[in-house]
């Protein structure tokens, strides 16, 4: 007998139920992932990710010829390719990761007809790409949590299983064919500080991480200069590290650094339960406030000014010079850089989330969509109105200036806390800078934010 694996976000050996279940009911197994042109048309396949996604075949595929079997890739609509194969190999059982978006839920759709008119059954496995399931906990009265800390008194309380270790062996019907696996080489434009995707690089990046930073996590995370956090997202966007088995093994270890981090990893899970809901988050605000968005064309310098890091604003300019460079940001500029966009320049947030996405290597509509609400004040935070002010994000999370300095060379000669405030400066030193004044004073900003919100 022949089982299919149908890989999508959970590119890994390790804690992988729908693999484990496939070695169990079958034979032979065909590891498989499609190309899907779905996901180009939407727009999802953007450099970053694609080369971190090259990675991560080329490593799974590396792992796969270990233990005797091989990947197997294919381009096309994700059904019509998945049943090929099953046809081709007499599958009768097709095995894959639950997924909680919109097109998740269409893929999920497709293949149950296209499978089901070959008489190939569909067997959909819970937390693999989450910890626990969307739906799993729910409040009395309702179908999702939309507040985060009773979520995550819930989630705390669910037993997670024990994480499945790698098959040792993995046996592939010769009769499945696919194409060569795609390779980060042949991918153009990425940002020249991407890190090597793969569920080995993860695993190495994870051990290293947790020795060396997680005992101090909890006070080092919101540090910008420290860079302490896992830098793990990509790893788990593709679904490199499984979910459960990092809360599992981050818990063995205890102590204040892991709850705090746990904490974060259910940040992850309560985002994913509110999109499963409320597909239609990923587009239209979870909450109406009444907003009318600047958008692309009322507010088109400004909007240029914050995607290239020339706001005048030091800190802000640093978040997005980070996210171009590396493909990644520290979430504490994410929160300064989406907040300044939203609030202070009052632009749609869905244009600040679309340019999230077109470069973060961890780039999730789940994860992005939902925290851009969050900060937008249309999504779960429960202080909708707040806004965070840069001068004094940047005294409080990198007071000596140094992740500043990183990030916008203009300011490198400016000591301490004061490359925080360049304005503030004598004239003469200012005119010698090359850095722009700021684009909206912050008051300004204020002002019109509050009378839009109808909070004079
Ligand atoms: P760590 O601090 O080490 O946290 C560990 C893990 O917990 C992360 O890898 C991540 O999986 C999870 N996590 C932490 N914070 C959050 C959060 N607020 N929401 C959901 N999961 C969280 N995260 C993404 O994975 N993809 C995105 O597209 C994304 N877009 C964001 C957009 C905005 C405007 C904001 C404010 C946050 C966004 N985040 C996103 C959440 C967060 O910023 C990143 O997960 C985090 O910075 C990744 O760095 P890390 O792995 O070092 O995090």
């Amino acid at each position: 007998t022949v089982a299919v694996v149908l890989f999508t976000s959970d590119l890994r050996l390790h804690d992988h139920p729908p693999l484990r279940a496939a070695l169990g009911a079958a034979d032979e197994v065909v590891p498989l992932f499609v190309r899907d042109p779905a996901v180009h048309a939407a727009g999802f396949d953007v450099p970053n990710r694609a080369a971190f996604l090259a990675d991560c075949l080329a490593d799974l595929d590396a792992s796969l010829r270990r233990r005797g079997g091989r990947l197997v890739v294919r381009s096309g609509p994700v059904a019509r390719e998945v049943r090929a194969v099953a046809a081709a190999c007499g599958a009768t059982e097709v095995h894959m990761a639950a997924g909680v978006t919109a097109h998740a839920h269409r893929r999920e759709e497709r293949l149950r007809e296209e499978l089901g008119a070959g008489g190939v059954v569909l067997r959909v496995h819970d937390s693999v790409i989450t910890a626990v399931a969307p739906g799993a906990v729910t409040p009395s009265g309702g179908d999702h949590f939309s507040v985060f800390t009773p979520y995550f008194r819930r989630w705390s309380q669910q037993s997670l299983r024990d994480p499945l270790p790698a098959p040792r062996a993995v046996r592939v019907p010769g009769s499945a064919r696919g194409e060569e696996l795609p390779s980060r080489e042949g991918v153009r434009g990425v940002s020249p500080e991407v890190p090597p995707g793969g569920e080995s690089a993860g695993r190495d990046r994870f051990a290293a991480w947790a020795r060396a930073d997680l005992p101090r996590y909890e006070e080092r995370h919101d540090d910008l200069a420290g860079d302490a956090t896992s830098r793990l997202s990509p790893y788990l966007h593709f679904g490199a590290l499984s979910p459960v088995e990092l809360v599992r093994r981050v818990r063995e270890r205890g102590g204040p650094g892991a709850e705090a981090f746990v904490r974060q990893l259910c940040w992850r899970d309560f985002h994913h339960q509110v999109l499963a809901a409320r597909p239609d988050a990923s587009v239209q605000d979870y909450r109406t406030r009444g907003d009318r968005w600047r958008g692309a064309d009322e507010a088109a310098e400004d909007i240029a000014a914050w995607r290239e890091g020339r706001t005048g604003y030091p800190m802000v300019d640093a978040g997005m010079r980070q996210l171009r460079r590396e493909g990644w940001m520290h979430n504490r500029a994410r929160l300064l850089t989406a907040s300044f966009l939203t609030k202070t320049l009052y632009v749609d947030w869905r244009i600040g989330a679309r340019h999230f996405l077109d470069l973060l290597v961890d780039g999730d509509i789940v994860n992005n969509q939902m925290n851009w609400q969050w900060v937008a004040g249309t999504g779960t935070d429960t202080r909708p109105h707040r806004v965070l002010n840069p001068v004094l994000q940047g005294r409080r999370h990198d007071p000596d200036g140094t992740y500043v300095r990183r990030w916008v060379p203009e300011l490198a000669d400016i000591e301490g806390g004061a490359v925080h405030e360049p304005w503030r400066l004598s004239e003469d030193r200012r005119a010698a800078l090359r850095y722009p004044a700021p684009l909206i004073g912050l008051g300004d900003g204020l002002a019109r934010f509050r009378a839009a919100r109808g909070r004079d």
